[in-house]
């Protein structure tokens, strides 16, 4: 069967969605062809001769591009059945089959994808667990085209993009993996995790990034890759996403990450507000982020937190008050801009949903934002979000750096108190750290850019 697998966006990263996948199916005598949106334009012309087409569906921003590419696919390849897997496959079924879409599968879609195939005439059924398998990562672009490390210093370093782990075993209640994976994780085995960072080193990977939603839910299957990786490549870098308690628990192992070549952690720090800590069931409170900033820095890891700042809970005041803590924290360099201006999406299914009276601070399910709108109860909270969001957007279109960026936030919310706003000093910026040259943040909503970009790509 001729088989075309569609990633539409994944952080600038080489899509192990496509290439776990074309491996099997390859596997199986299919014929397939894969199609990076991130870096090749939309085969069009061809979309016709393919029987089954799959969208990879990992991320928000992912399924807002594909729900704009879906009704012009489904007028060019009229025939082909469509079909949707991934994360945000199942919140959003409902919407992807009004646009055409014949069956949406979840993150675990190997095998229901394998029995599609087989039995061609039967609806998508139970999902059972495959076994996995060296990614084949033939037809994608070269890593060198993709998202790459930038070091302090200004060095680059090509990444090779690596998964050893699915799911996650908390229940964060605005995590959109809790309603599917309702707090289980999968380990990949690390056979496979290992052979599949040899296939990207020897394509000129230096560093590796892993894209475990916790890389410490299995901290002993953890160790065992990073030993062997080191073992066979120690120049070779990584970094991973950890949260914030676990650094904290795994204190102690953090001197052999430094050792194995851990650059940075990302860690979803989401808020120095104490009370919406709670609400989302963070496991953290304030403190430990700061104590997680020690540990790490003390082991020689840059700590990149990521938050959402406005919730429906945030105030003026404490907006305020989390720009004061990344500036005591010196952590103005370590955060892309963006992470200060996201606001809560909600998705269909989320744990959100439990938070008594949650529900009726939330508009009706949107299918256009794949999501529950919501605005803040003071609309003074509403308009900061917006304006902060059009500086950090207006500040990297005209290449800003982090420092200038951040100021330009410290004036806004000192304006929304009618405060002036006191003095920033370079030192407080704090050290540069090494980052990944892709900005955007997967809970993000999608720039018109990167809408249009794909809309009109072929
Ligand atoms: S936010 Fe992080 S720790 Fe919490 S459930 Fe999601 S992946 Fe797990």
């Amino acid at each position: 069967m001729r088989i075309l697998l569609i990633s539409p966006y994944e952080l600038g990263r080489q899509p192990f969605s496509l290439a776990h996948p074309a491996a099997l199916l390859r596997a199986c005598g299919h014929s397939v062809v894969l199609a990076d949106l991130t870096l090749r334009s939309m085969p069009w012309e061809t979309l016709a001769q393919f029987d089954l087409i799959g969208i990879a569906l990992g991320m928000h921003t992912a399924t807002r591009i594909a729900i704009s590419l879906l009704p012009r696919m489904r007028t060019k390849a009229p025939a082909a059945r469509l079909v949707c897997y991934g994360l945000y496959g199942p919140p959003n079924a409902e919407t992807l089959k009004n646009y055409g879409v014949d069956e949406v599968l979840g993150p675990e879609f190997e095998s229901e994808l394998l029995g599609l195939l087989a039995h061609p005439e039967t609806p998508a059924g139970v999902s059972a667990r495959v076994r996995f398998v060296v990614p084949d990562r033939a037809g994608l672009p070269a890593l060198s085209g993709y998202a790459h490390l930038i070091l302090p210093g200004g060095a680059r370093k090509t990444v090779g993009f690596v998964e050893a782990s699915r799911g996650c075993k908390y229940l964060c209640r605005h995590c959109p993996i809790v309603p599917v994976y309702e707090g289980r994780f999968r380990a990949v085995p690390p056979e496979v995790v290992i052979a599949d960072a040899a296939q990207q080193i020897a394509q000129g990977a230096t560093h590796l990034s892993f894209g475990d939603p916790d890389f410490l839910n299995g901290p002993t299957h953890a160790l065992r890759i990073l030993k062997a990786v080191h073992e066979n490549w120690p120049t070779v870098t990584f970094d991973a996403t950890v949260k914030i308690s676990h650094i904290l628990a795994y204190e102690d192992l953090m001197p052999r990450l430094s050792k194995y070549g851990c650059l940075f952690l990302t860690s979803a720090a989401e808020s120095f507000d104490d009370r919406v800590l709670g609400l989302l069931d963070k496991g953290h409170t304030a403190q430990d982020i700061a104590r997680a900033v020690h540990i790490t820095r003390a082991s020689g890891i840059a700590l990149t937190p990521t938050f959402v700042p406005f919730t429906p809970w945030t105030t003026l005041e404490t907006y305020l008050e989390l720009l004061i803590r990344v500036r005591d924290l010196a952590l103005i360099s370590s955060i892309t801009p963006i992470q200060l201006v996201i606001r809560l999406l909600v998705p269909e299914g989320s744990y959100l949903f439990r938070i008594p009276g949650f529900r009726e601070r939330v508009g009706g399910f949107s299918g256009e934002m794949l999501g529950y709108p919501w605005t803040h109860t003071d609309p003074r909270v509403d308009a900061l979000q917006n304006q902060a969001q059009r500086w950090v957007e207006k500040s990297e279109a005209e290449g800003r750096g982090r420092f200038e960026t951040f100021s330009g936030l410290w004036s806004l919310a000192h304006e929304s108190l009618g405060r002036e706003a006191p003095a920033l000093t370079g030192e407080q910026a704090g050290p540069t750290s090494p980052h990944l040259s892709e900005p955007w943040y997967c809970c993000a909503e999608p720039t018109a850019a990167q809408l249009a970009g794909c809309a009109v790509g072929g």
